[in-house]
Protein backbone atom coordinates (compact mmCIF):
# COMPACT_ATOMS: atom_id res chain seq x y z
CA UNK A 1 0.00 0.00 0.00
CA UNK A 2 1.42 3.55 -1.09
CA UNK A 3 2.80 5.15 2.19
CA UNK A 4 0.67 8.11 1.32
CA UNK A 5 -2.37 6.58 1.32
CA UNK A 6 -2.10 4.61 4.73
CA UNK A 7 -1.42 8.21 5.91
CA UNK A 8 -4.40 9.79 4.46
CA UNK A 9 -6.45 6.79 5.86
CA UNK A 10 -4.49 7.27 9.49
CA UNK A 11 -5.38 10.76 9.54
CA UNK A 12 -8.97 10.31 9.12
CA UNK A 13 -9.43 7.61 11.87
CA UNK A 14 -7.71 9.75 14.38
CA UNK A 15 -9.23 13.13 13.45
CA UNK A 16 -13.39 10.91 13.73
CA UNK A 17 -13.04 8.20 15.90
CA UNK A 18 -16.54 7.27 16.16
CA UNK A 19 -17.01 8.39 12.26
CA UNK A 20 -16.08 4.60 11.67
CA UNK A 21 -18.22 2.89 13.75
CA UNK A 22 -21.40 5.32 12.57
CA UNK A 23 -23.08 3.09 10.28
CA UNK A 24 -22.77 -0.08 12.09
CA UNK A 25 -24.76 0.82 15.71
CA UNK A 26 -28.06 1.12 13.71
CA UNK A 27 -29.92 0.93 17.14
CA UNK A 28 -33.54 -0.02 17.61
CA UNK A 29 -34.76 2.63 20.04
CA UNK A 30 -38.78 3.07 21.11
CA UNK A 31 -39.54 5.93 23.54
CA UNK A 32 -43.00 6.22 24.77
CA UNK A 33 -43.33 9.82 24.25
CA UNK A 34 -42.70 12.46 21.65
CA UNK A 35 -40.53 14.66 24.22
CA UNK A 36 -38.14 11.80 25.07
CA UNK A 37 -38.41 10.52 21.13
CA UNK A 38 -36.38 14.54 20.71
CA UNK A 39 -34.10 13.84 23.73
CA UNK A 40 -32.75 10.71 22.64
CA UNK A 41 -33.15 11.27 18.87
CA UNK A 42 -30.58 14.70 19.98
CA UNK A 43 -28.44 12.44 21.42
CA UNK A 44 -28.36 9.07 19.49
CA UNK A 45 -27.81 11.12 16.29
CA UNK A 46 -27.84 8.70 13.28
CA UNK A 47 -26.74 5.59 15.42
CA UNK A 48 -29.71 5.10 16.21
CA UNK A 49 -33.56 4.70 14.65
CA UNK A 50 -35.50 6.25 17.31
CA UNK A 51 -39.23 6.30 17.50
CA UNK A 52 -42.33 6.96 19.88
CA UNK A 53 -45.12 5.29 20.85
CA UNK A 54 -47.49 7.97 21.78
CA UNK A 55 -48.27 10.09 18.69
CA UNK A 56 -49.42 14.05 18.62
CA UNK A 57 -52.69 14.58 20.46
CA UNK A 58 -52.35 11.65 22.32
CA UNK A 59 -53.11 11.96 26.50
CA UNK A 60 -50.02 9.44 27.95
CA UNK A 61 -52.25 9.11 31.43
CA UNK A 62 -54.98 7.15 28.90
CA UNK A 63 -52.85 5.42 26.79
CA UNK A 64 -53.52 2.02 26.30
CA UNK A 65 -50.91 0.04 24.48
CA UNK A 66 -51.75 -1.86 21.12
CA UNK A 67 -50.32 -5.21 20.65
CA UNK A 68 -48.22 -3.60 17.54
CA UNK A 69 -46.77 -1.06 20.51
CA UNK A 70 -46.06 -4.12 22.70
CA UNK A 71 -44.03 -5.88 19.90
CA UNK A 72 -42.34 -2.67 19.33
CA UNK A 73 -41.29 -2.47 22.54
CA UNK A 74 -40.09 -5.86 22.85
CA UNK A 75 -37.78 -5.56 19.71
CA UNK A 76 -36.20 -2.84 20.55
CA UNK A 77 -32.70 -2.76 21.60
CA UNK A 78 -33.51 0.28 24.33
CA UNK A 79 -36.48 1.51 25.55
CA UNK A 80 -37.15 4.92 27.45
CA UNK A 81 -39.96 6.14 29.50
CA UNK A 82 -41.01 9.04 31.71
CA UNK A 83 -42.15 7.28 34.94
CA UNK A 84 -43.70 8.47 37.88
CA UNK A 85 -46.97 7.11 36.58
CA UNK A 86 -47.13 8.89 33.56
CA UNK A 87 -47.97 5.88 31.32
CA UNK A 88 -50.07 4.39 33.60
CA UNK A 89 -51.46 1.51 31.23
CA UNK A 90 -47.93 0.71 30.08
CA UNK A 91 -46.83 -0.62 32.93
CA UNK A 92 -47.28 -4.61 32.29
CA UNK A 93 -45.96 -3.95 28.99
CA UNK A 94 -42.56 -2.23 30.52
CA UNK A 95 -42.44 -5.86 32.83
CA UNK A 96 -42.12 -7.92 29.92
CA UNK A 97 -40.00 -6.00 28.38
CA UNK A 98 -37.45 -6.46 31.61
CA UNK A 99 -38.54 -10.05 31.88
CA UNK A 100 -36.64 -11.15 28.72
CA UNK A 101 -33.94 -9.01 29.64
CA UNK A 102 -34.06 -5.80 28.06
CA UNK A 103 -33.47 -2.45 29.51
CA UNK A 104 -36.55 0.11 29.86
CA UNK A 105 -34.54 3.50 30.89
CA UNK A 106 -36.90 5.85 33.21
CA UNK A 107 -35.68 9.30 32.72
CA UNK A 108 -37.44 10.55 35.67
CA UNK A 109 -35.54 7.72 37.52
CA UNK A 110 -32.41 9.75 37.44
CA UNK A 111 -33.64 13.63 38.15
CA UNK A 112 -32.78 14.94 41.28
CA UNK A 113 -35.10 14.24 44.20
CA UNK A 114 -35.12 17.90 45.08
CA UNK A 115 -36.26 19.06 41.40
CA UNK A 116 -39.36 16.54 41.70
CA UNK A 117 -42.62 18.38 42.88
CA UNK A 118 -45.19 16.21 44.63
CA UNK A 119 -48.89 15.05 43.51
CA UNK A 120 -51.28 16.57 45.66
CA UNK A 121 -53.51 14.18 44.57
CA UNK A 122 -51.76 10.88 45.16
CA UNK A 123 -49.97 11.17 48.39
CA UNK A 124 -46.47 10.03 48.33
CA UNK A 125 -46.13 10.16 44.53
CA UNK A 126 -44.47 12.61 42.38
CA UNK A 127 -45.79 14.68 39.93
CA UNK A 128 -44.53 13.44 36.15
CA UNK A 129 -44.69 16.68 33.94
CA UNK A 130 -40.93 17.14 33.78
CA UNK A 131 -40.47 18.10 30.92
CA UNK A 132 -41.88 21.79 31.51
CA UNK A 133 -39.13 23.07 33.42
CA UNK A 134 -36.43 23.00 30.43
CA UNK A 135 -33.95 22.97 33.46
CA UNK A 136 -34.63 19.82 35.00
CA UNK A 137 -35.60 18.01 31.87
CA UNK A 138 -32.10 18.29 30.80
CA UNK A 139 -31.18 16.35 33.50
CA UNK A 140 -32.57 13.16 31.49
CA UNK A 141 -29.25 14.19 28.83
CA UNK A 142 -27.14 12.23 31.10
CA UNK A 143 -29.28 9.39 31.59
CA UNK A 144 -29.91 8.79 27.66
CA UNK A 145 -25.94 9.04 27.32
CA UNK A 146 -24.93 6.34 29.84
CA UNK A 147 -27.74 4.09 28.51
CA UNK A 148 -26.61 3.86 25.20
CA UNK A 149 -22.98 4.08 25.95
CA UNK A 150 -24.16 0.84 27.68
CA UNK A 151 -25.35 -1.17 24.48
CA UNK A 152 -22.74 0.99 22.29
CA UNK A 153 -19.62 1.34 23.74
CA UNK A 154 -18.16 2.43 20.54
CA UNK A 155 -20.38 5.68 20.07
CA UNK A 156 -19.32 7.17 23.34
CA UNK A 157 -17.32 10.23 21.87
CA UNK A 158 -20.76 10.66 19.64
CA UNK A 159 -23.09 10.62 22.32
CA UNK A 160 -21.19 12.75 24.38
CA UNK A 161 -20.44 15.50 21.74
CA UNK A 162 -24.33 15.40 21.20
CA UNK A 163 -25.27 15.84 24.18
CA UNK A 164 -23.12 18.73 24.94
CA UNK A 165 -24.46 20.66 21.83
CA UNK A 166 -28.00 19.72 23.37
CA UNK A 167 -27.52 20.84 26.59
CA UNK A 168 -26.17 24.29 25.70
CA UNK A 169 -29.32 24.50 23.64
CA UNK A 170 -31.63 23.54 26.33
CA UNK A 171 -30.32 26.24 28.25
CA UNK A 172 -30.41 28.38 25.99
CA UNK A 173 -33.99 27.28 26.11
CA UNK A 174 -34.44 27.95 29.65
CA UNK A 175 -32.83 31.54 29.22
CA UNK A 176 -35.62 32.64 26.99
CA UNK A 177 -38.51 30.94 28.87
CA UNK A 178 -37.60 32.96 31.76
CA UNK A 179 -36.94 36.06 30.05
CA UNK A 180 -40.33 35.69 28.31
CA UNK A 181 -42.30 34.51 31.03
CA UNK A 182 -40.75 37.38 33.35
CA UNK A 183 -42.25 40.38 31.04
CA UNK A 184 -45.61 39.25 32.52
CA UNK A 185 -46.96 41.67 34.44
CA UNK A 186 -47.37 40.55 38.43
CA UNK A 187 -51.32 40.47 38.41
CA UNK A 188 -51.31 38.41 35.25
CA UNK A 189 -49.41 35.84 36.58
CA UNK A 190 -52.08 32.83 36.82
CA UNK A 191 -51.93 30.00 33.87
CA UNK A 192 -55.12 28.33 34.28
CA UNK A 193 -55.62 24.89 31.70
CA UNK A 194 -57.68 21.81 31.21
CA UNK A 195 -55.35 19.75 33.61
CA UNK A 196 -52.59 20.14 36.06
CA UNK A 197 -49.86 19.24 33.96
CA UNK A 198 -48.17 22.92 34.55
CA UNK A 199 -47.08 22.67 38.08
CA UNK A 200 -43.47 22.32 37.12
CA UNK A 201 -44.01 25.17 34.44
CA UNK A 202 -45.14 27.53 37.36
CA UNK A 203 -42.46 26.80 40.05
CA UNK A 204 -39.80 27.05 37.49
CA UNK A 205 -41.04 30.50 35.91
CA UNK A 206 -42.62 31.91 38.61
CA UNK A 207 -46.50 31.84 37.67
CA UNK A 208 -49.59 30.55 39.74
CA UNK A 209 -50.84 27.51 38.03
CA UNK A 210 -54.58 25.87 38.27
CA UNK A 211 -55.93 23.20 36.37
CA UNK A 212 -59.57 21.79 36.13
CA UNK A 213 -58.95 17.86 36.01
CA UNK A 214 -56.07 16.66 38.21
CA UNK A 215 -52.41 15.56 37.44
CA UNK A 216 -53.45 12.69 35.37
CA UNK A 217 -56.62 12.87 33.70
CA UNK A 218 -58.00 9.94 34.46
CA UNK A 219 -60.11 11.16 37.22
CA UNK A 220 -63.65 13.52 35.53
CA UNK A 221 -63.62 17.03 36.86
CA UNK A 222 -67.03 17.51 38.43
CA UNK A 223 -69.50 20.85 38.46
CA UNK A 224 -67.86 21.69 42.07
CA UNK A 225 -63.97 21.63 40.34
CA UNK A 226 -65.85 23.82 37.34
CA UNK A 227 -67.26 26.39 40.07
CA UNK A 228 -64.51 27.32 42.38
CA UNK A 229 -62.17 27.68 39.58
CA UNK A 230 -64.92 29.98 38.26
CA UNK A 231 -65.22 31.95 41.77
CA UNK A 232 -60.91 32.11 41.17
CA UNK A 233 -61.38 33.69 37.53
CA UNK A 234 -63.89 36.12 38.54
CA UNK A 235 -62.19 36.99 41.71
CA UNK A 236 -58.37 37.38 40.34
CA UNK A 237 -60.35 39.02 37.12
CA UNK A 238 -58.55 36.65 34.89
CA UNK A 239 -59.05 37.49 31.56
CA UNK A 240 -57.18 34.11 29.00
CA UNK A 241 -57.82 30.10 29.94
CA UNK A 242 -55.63 27.77 27.73
CA UNK A 243 -56.61 24.61 26.16
CA UNK A 244 -54.68 21.57 25.54
CA UNK A 245 -53.98 19.94 22.50
CA UNK A 246 -54.38 16.40 24.46
CA UNK A 247 -57.25 16.91 26.33
CA UNK A 248 -61.07 17.59 25.71
CA UNK A 249 -61.61 21.62 26.03
CA UNK A 250 -65.12 20.88 27.06
CA UNK A 251 -64.19 21.94 30.88
CA UNK A 252 -62.49 24.78 29.37
CA UNK A 253 -65.40 26.32 27.46
CA UNK A 254 -67.26 25.35 30.85
CA UNK A 255 -65.15 27.75 32.88
CA UNK A 256 -65.37 30.60 29.74
CA UNK A 257 -69.53 30.18 30.23
CA UNK A 258 -69.55 29.72 33.75
CA UNK A 259 -67.06 32.94 33.96
CA UNK A 260 -69.30 35.25 31.69
CA UNK A 261 -72.57 34.11 33.34
CA UNK A 262 -71.07 36.17 35.73
CA UNK A 263 -70.04 39.12 34.40
CA UNK A 264 -66.55 38.08 33.28
CA UNK A 265 -65.30 37.80 29.69
CA UNK A 266 -62.31 35.43 29.47
CA UNK A 267 -61.09 34.39 26.19
CA UNK A 268 -59.05 31.35 25.02
CA UNK A 269 -55.62 32.39 25.44
CA UNK A 270 -54.50 29.89 23.09
CA UNK A 271 -53.58 25.77 22.67
CA UNK A 272 -50.88 24.60 24.88
CA UNK A 273 -48.90 21.56 24.27
CA UNK A 274 -48.77 20.08 27.78
CA UNK A 275 -48.36 16.32 27.46
CA UNK A 276 -48.00 15.74 23.75
CA UNK A 277 -45.84 18.01 21.10
CA UNK A 278 -47.36 18.84 17.91
CA UNK A 279 -47.28 17.23 14.51
CA UNK A 280 -44.10 15.53 13.69
CA UNK A 281 -42.00 17.94 11.10
CA UNK A 282 -42.80 20.86 12.35
CA UNK A 283 -41.28 23.52 14.72
CA UNK A 284 -43.88 22.59 17.95
CA UNK A 285 -42.98 18.97 16.96
CA UNK A 286 -39.86 19.26 18.32
CA UNK A 287 -39.65 19.50 22.45
CA UNK A 288 -37.90 23.14 22.10
CA UNK A 289 -40.56 24.47 19.32
CA UNK A 290 -43.12 22.77 22.17
CA UNK A 291 -42.32 24.49 24.99
CA UNK A 292 -41.57 28.11 22.67
CA UNK A 293 -44.60 27.74 21.50
CA UNK A 294 -46.19 27.50 24.80
CA UNK A 295 -44.58 30.47 26.44
CA UNK A 296 -45.26 32.78 23.71
CA UNK A 297 -48.54 31.54 23.63
CA UNK A 298 -49.03 32.51 27.51
CA UNK A 299 -46.96 35.54 27.66
CA UNK A 300 -49.00 37.42 25.05
CA UNK A 301 -51.83 36.20 26.48
CA UNK A 302 -51.59 37.31 29.25
CA UNK A 303 -49.68 41.03 28.75
CA UNK A 304 -46.39 39.77 28.47
CA UNK A 305 -44.24 40.34 25.32
CA UNK A 306 -42.63 37.61 22.99
CA UNK A 307 -39.08 38.80 20.59
CA UNK A 308 -40.19 39.38 17.38
CA UNK A 309 -37.99 36.24 15.95
CA UNK A 310 -38.84 33.87 18.84
CA UNK A 311 -36.22 32.01 20.21
CA UNK A 312 -33.45 30.20 17.68
CA UNK A 313 -35.77 32.10 14.95
CA UNK A 314 -38.08 29.23 14.45
CA UNK A 315 -41.32 31.08 15.40
CA UNK A 316 -44.30 29.87 14.10
CA UNK A 317 -46.77 32.77 14.13
CA UNK A 318 -49.83 31.50 12.76
CA UNK A 319 -49.82 28.69 14.86
CA UNK A 320 -49.46 30.77 17.87
CA UNK A 321 -52.89 32.15 16.59
CA UNK A 322 -51.52 35.61 16.46
ZN1 LIG B 1 -50.72 15.22 32.17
Amino acid sequence: MPRSFLLIILTVACLAPWARAEAVANLKIVTTTGMIKDLVTNVAGDRAEVSCIMKEGVDPHMYQPTAADVRRVLAADLVFANGLHLEGRMTEVFEKSRNIGKQVVVISDEVPVDRLLDSAEYPGQHDPHIWHDVNAWATGIPVVVEALVMIDPAGEAHYKANARIYAERLAALDGYVTWVMGSVPKDQRVLITAHDAFSYFGKAYAIEVRGVQGITTESEAGINDINQLVDFIVEKRISAVFIESSVSERNVQALIEGASSRGQEVKVGGILYSDSMGAAGTWEGTYEGMIEHNVNVISSSLGGSVPEGGFRGARNLANEGT
